[in-house]
């Protein structure tokens, strides 16, 4: 039989990292930590953080992500860039990982840190124009509409922060909310009530995203009264919220692994135990997540410790 891993780790954002960190500093030899995409997770798409402990400038995500990578691996974690399918559990009491093309990896313990992504509107043509002028992404997209009108829709934190952002590159921003009150924390709200490049389209909706062959050319927005308005913009920014990525939980009978919320977020106790022996969930991934790097990273290093004792009592 191939090596069987101490721990897999699925996921490298923050949760993932301090997990890695806190397994290999606390002993654990064969810990691997699978990651699809770009190391630091979805917070390297963020423009600013300042509210991250100990940095005291506001920094962009990929800034703050930079060094993780270095101090975690230090003590032992393997990182392997793949995409992990499916976790499921055999009857010896393994932990089964398919990472995508069929490679089959067995472990003693994991911790699902896969966290979440941008959740889409719904809004007609903003499938079709996704890349051609739909982003989900102000810091990679915001650029290309230097000078230019755009518009950004949603009204919690990641909308307001991305809008204030955009500010700084484009002439003008309308943010469009469907309520008159915001999501976001208050402080954010201030900032941009204040701020002269943006415009407040409350109690609206937008009803199309149009365009051509070249990309977008505006989208109509509906308020509550039924005003009609054609925002002739060529980017369109979507900050709807984030929709958990727990697919690798799903099993073939369409059960989950584990215990899930009616959201889809890992049910879990305060030591990040999922109700299955042996796997763990930390970060955005897991109930009642606060959604916050501090949090994901505080949840990793708990799993993390927990994954150490149950090993432990395994080996006993
Ligand atoms: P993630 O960061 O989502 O990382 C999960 C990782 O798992 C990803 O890298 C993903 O590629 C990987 N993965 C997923 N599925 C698989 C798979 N099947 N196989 C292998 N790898 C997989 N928080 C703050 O504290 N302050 C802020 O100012 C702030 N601003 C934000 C701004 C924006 C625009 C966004 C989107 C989020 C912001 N957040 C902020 C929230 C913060 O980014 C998240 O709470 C945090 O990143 C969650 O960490 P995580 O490790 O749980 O998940
Ligand atoms: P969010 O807080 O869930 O807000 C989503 C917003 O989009 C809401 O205002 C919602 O309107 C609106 N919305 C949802 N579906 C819509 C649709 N189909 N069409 C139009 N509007 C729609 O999501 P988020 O801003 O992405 O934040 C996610 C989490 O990350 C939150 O916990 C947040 O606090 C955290 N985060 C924190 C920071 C920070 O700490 N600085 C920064 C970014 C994100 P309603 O209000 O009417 O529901």
């Amino acid at each position: 039989m191939s090596e069987v891993l101490d721990l897999a780790i699925i996921g490298g954002g923050p949760a993932g990292l301090t997990a890695g960190m806190y397994a290999t500093r606390g002993g654990l030899k064969n810990v691997v930590m699978y990651e699809k995409g770009v190391v630091g997770g979805q917070i390297t798409k963020s423009s600013e953080i300042e509210n991250y402990p100990g940095i005291t400038q506001v920094v962009s995500g990929l800034e703050l992500m930079e060094k993780w990578p270095e101090q975690v691996m230090r003590f032992g974690l393997k990182y392997e860039m793949a995409e992990v399918v499916r976790v499921s559990k055999g009857s010896d009491n393994l932990f089964d990982i398919l990472i995508e093309g069929e490679k089959n990896v067995k472990a003693k313990s994991v911790i699902v840190c896969t966290g979440s992504n941008p959740k889409k509107s719904g809004v007609e043509g903003e499938d079709e124009f996704y890349g051609k002028g739909v982003s989900f992404c102000a810091t990679c997209d915001g650029f290309f509409y230097r000078n230019k009108e755009v518009a950004v829709l949603g009204g919690g934190d990641a909308a307001l922060e991305e809008a204030l952002f955009l500010t700084n590159i484009c002439s003008k921003v309308y943010l469009i909310h469907r309520r008159n009150e915001f999501r976001a924390s208050p402080a954010t709200v201030q900032r941009v009530k204040k701020n002269s490049k943006i415009e407040l389209v409350l109690n609206s909706t937008v009803e199309k995203i149009y365009g051509d062959i070249s990309g977008v050319n505006g989208l109509i927005v509906a308020d509550k009264d039924g005003g009609k308005r054609d925002l002739k913009v060529p980017g369109v920014f979507v900050f709807v919220g984030m929709k958990v990525n727990n697919e690798v939980l799903a099993q073939k009978n369409d059960s989950f692994l584990c215990e899930m919320s009616k959201n889809g977020e890992a049910v879990v106790d305060l030591d990040m135990k999922t109700s299955l022996k042996g796997l763990f969930a930390a970060g955005d991934i897991r109930i009642n997540a606060a959604k916050q790097v501090v949090c994901a990273a505080g949840d990793g290093a708990t799993a993390a410790i927990n994954a150490i004792n149950y090993l432990e009592n395994l080996h006993e």
